[in-house]
Parts: structure tokens; C-alpha cells; sequence
């Protein structure tokens, strides 16, 4: 072997060898958690990292089946040019390397102010043909890159504006052999071309973010489906205690307020006697979809035993809880597939009702009952 061919190959392997120690670091680092929100920080922040993938920018983008859309999830990068400077001369100077970058949850945080994260979670693409090049991805389930001018022309789209996109490349994210999302990056702030290299090793990258992706999904489906009751779909009576729980540290902690409803079906003993256990069961489901209804996305909704639930609301002073009663109580009463059937709620507050979540409980159990002596159908506090 000439001297030239030896150097362009030891050049090669030391290459290849950077690579696979990249792709083994970031595999590590995706080991740690089984969260979603924290893979997919984890999968962008390796994507931008200067011992990474040193991207600019990179956005990502999972597969809603039941919808059939490409849904923007998180975007990580600098703002603008000027932030971007700051930023890199900060890691540049400190030699930050892709651990530190990656410290999950105080980061999460700081995302939540940025504008690229913002947009990208406006964003919904149905999954199309003739719906631009990131739907495309996933359709063809293969990498894109937009690097000339008659491309940049050819996608320039409602999404390539909302996102400021100039040269880009596009990676599907596949588990096994379905497309679960889309990865796109670019280096918009230091214009640097993009490499073809740099594509095969963000199409290795994104297998194995694919598959991380999958599997996050499969626990967190997991954890809902073993913590659920099977009748109505409701949080069941165990996980209803464990999330009253930590509600109520996490409202001394960062000392904030909730409120809980306990609530009851009136004369349901009765209603069961005439009409079956079969016809009971199915009032407690539809009483169910109507507490989910009317309920807000915030607000936790439980099967708290046979015929009595329980709502948690964050962040919600009695006040304003009461409005919420009234409505669900309201909404019962006036369903047309449950006549004559009606609900009594009991409602107390964290923190004037108590300190602990057994006082909050027994408080709440308490006024029940009140609303159950006199009279039935109605809220108590
Ligand atoms: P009150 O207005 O005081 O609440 O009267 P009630 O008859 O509803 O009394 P209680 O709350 O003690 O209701 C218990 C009854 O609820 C017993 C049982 O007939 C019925 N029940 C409890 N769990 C279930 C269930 O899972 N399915 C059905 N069909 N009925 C249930
Ligand atoms: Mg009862
Ligand atoms: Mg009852």
C-alpha cells in the first residue's frame, strides 16, 4: 500500500471509529430514562451537540396514526443568529461536552420558552404526498436533503417559512419497519453545508432513536393502561391515591393550591335493584365519559370505588372549582341517555382544608355526606 491510500484509509477508520463512539454515547445516554419528553431532549440535544452530531438546529416530528399527521413535538436550537454566537462561544470556551448538555429536566424547562419549540409544536402535517417534504419522509420512509437552490425553491411551504428552514436534510425515524417520525436538522446560523457524511450518520443516529422512541411508548402505554380502571378508563383507585399524593407535595413545595371532588351517585342502590347490575354498569360508564367531557386537560378523573370518583384540579382555588362542580353536576342531571339519574359532589381544597392528603380526603368525604343528608343532587363544600 502507496503512503497516500494508507493515510485516506487510517483516516477513514478513525473516522468511522468517532462515529461508532458518538452513536454508543448517545445510545448510553437514552438507557437512562424510559420518559418520552426526556428521550426526545436527549435525541435533539445529540443531534446539536459539538461532540454529537453538531447540527445547528434539529426538530422532530412523531407519526399520530389514529390521524394520520406528522405532529411537531420538540425543537431544539438558538433563536436567532445572535443567540446562537452566544451560545457556542459559551460551549466552545467551557468545553461542554454532550453529558452536560444533556442535564434533562432543568432543560425541559428553558424549552419551553423557545420560539423554535413553540412553532414546532403548532405545527400538524397530514401525511400526504402533496403535503411538503417532511410529510414525504415518512411517507417514503427515506432522508432528504435540500441543499440547492431549485430544492429550496421546490419546498418552500407554509411549515419551511413558520420554521425559517434554507438547507436541510430530513431522516425518517423508523422502529422495526414502521416510520414513527421525522428528524429534521440544518445548520441555518453558521451556514454550514451539509455533508453527506453527516447524513449517514444521522440516518444511523435516527434508527436507533427510532427504536428508543418505540419503546419509551410501549412503557408509558404500559404504565396507563396497568393504572387504569377497566370498566370506565378512568385512573383506578390506587394511582388516584398516588397522584393525590403527589399533588399535594408538589403544592407545598412550590407552595400552590388544589382542590378535590369526591362524588357519588344518588339512590344507585335502587336504580341497580330495578333495573340490573348490567344497566348500573353501564350509567357508571357513561357518567364517566361525561365527568371526562366536561372535565379541563389539566384536571385528573378517577374510579375511586364502585359508584364513587374522584376529580383532582390543579391549581384550582374552591372558588372557581365550584364552577366546575355546578357544571358536572348539571351536565348529569340534564344528560338525555341518564334520566333520572343524578350525582352528589363533595368538594375540599389544599391548602385551607388541610395540609395532608388524608385531611384533604376525609374533608371532601366529608361534605358528601353533608350533600347527601340534605337532599341529594347537589355540591357541598
Ligand atoms: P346514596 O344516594 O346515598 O349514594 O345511595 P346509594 O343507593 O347510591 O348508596 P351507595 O352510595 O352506598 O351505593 C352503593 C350501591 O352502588 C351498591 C351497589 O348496588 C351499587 N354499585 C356499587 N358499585 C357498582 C358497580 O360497579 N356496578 C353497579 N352496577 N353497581 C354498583
Ligand atoms: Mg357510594
Ligand atoms: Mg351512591
Amino acid at each position: 500500500m502507496d503512503n497516500a491510500k494508507d493515510r485516506t484509509y487510517q483516516e477513514e477508520l478513525a473516522k468511522t471509529r468517532t462515529e461508532l463512539e458518538m452513536l454508543y454515547e448517545i445510545g448510553n445516554a437514552m438507557r437512562t430514562t424510559l420518559n418520552l419528553e426526556e428521550i426526545l431532549y436527549i435525541i435533539l440535544t445529540a443531534a446539536t451537540s459539538h461532540t454529537g452530531l453538531s447540527f445547528n438546529r434539529s426538530m422532530l416530528f412523531l407519526v399520530n396514526k389514529k390521524e394520520n399527521r406528522l405532529e411537531g413535538k420538540m425543537g431544539i436550537g438558538p433563536d436567532s443568529a445572535e443567540d446562537a454566537s452566544k451560545i457556542w462561544t459559551h460551549i466552545e470556551k467551557n468545553k461542554i461536552g454532550l453529558e452536560e448538555l444533556i442535564g434533562v429536566e432543568t432543560q425541559l424547562d428553558h424549552l419551553k420558552k423557545s420560539k423554535l419549540n413553540q412553532a414546532i409544536k403548532s405545527i400538524k402535517i397530514p401525511i400526504r404526498e402533496n403535503s411538503g417534504i417532511i410529510a414525504l419522509t415518512a411517507l417514503e420512509g427515506m432522508p432528504f436533503i435540500i441543499n440547492t437552490p431549485e430544492a429550496k425553491q421546490k419546498v418552500k411551504d407554509e411549515y419551511s417559512i413558520l420554521l425559517d428552514l434554507d438547507e436541510f436534510v430530513t431522516v425518517p425515524l423508523k422502529a422495526k419497519d414502521n416510520v414513527i417520525g421525522v428528524l429534521l436538522a440544518d445548520n441555518r446560523f453558521n451556514q454550514k453545508p451539509i455533508t453527506t457524511d453527516a447524513i449517514r450518520v444521522l440516518t444511523m443516529f435516527a434508527n436507533q432513536a427510532g427504536l428508543a422512541i418505540e419503546n419509551s411508548r410501549l412503557y408509558e402505554q404500559t404504565v396507563v393502561l396497568s393504572n387504569s380502571d377497566s370498566l370506565t378508563g378512568l385512573w383506578n383507585h390506587g394511582y388516584f391515591q398516588y397522584l393525590l399524593g403527589e399533588e399535594t407535595k408538589k403544592s407545598a413545595l412550590v407552595k400552590s393550591y388544589f382542590t378535590l371532588f369526591m362524588i357519588d351517585i344518588d339512590n344507585f342502590k335502587t336504580f341497580n335493584d330495578t333495573y340490573g347490575h348490567q344497566a348500573g354498569d353501564n350509567i357508571i360508564r357513561k357518567i364517566s365519559e361525561i365527568f371526562r367531557d366536561v372535565s379541563r386537560k389539566i384536571d385528573i378523573v378517577a374510579r375511586y370505588g364502585g359508584e364513587e370518583f374522584a376529580v383532582i384540579l390543579p391549581i384550582t382555588k374552591k372558588e372557581e372549582a365550584l364552577i366546575l362542580a355546578e357544571r358536572i353536576r348539571k351536565a348529569v342531571e340534564t344528560s338525555p341517555s341518564l334520566k333520572n339519574i343524578t350525582i352528589s359532589i363533595g368538594v375540599a381544597s389544599y391548602p385551607e382544608d388541610g395540609q395532608k392528603k388524608e385531611d384533604i380526603l376525609a374533608r371532601a368525604d366529608k361534605a358528601l355526606y353533608e350533600a347527601k343528608r340534605s337532599g341529594k343532587n347537589k355540591i357541598c363544600a
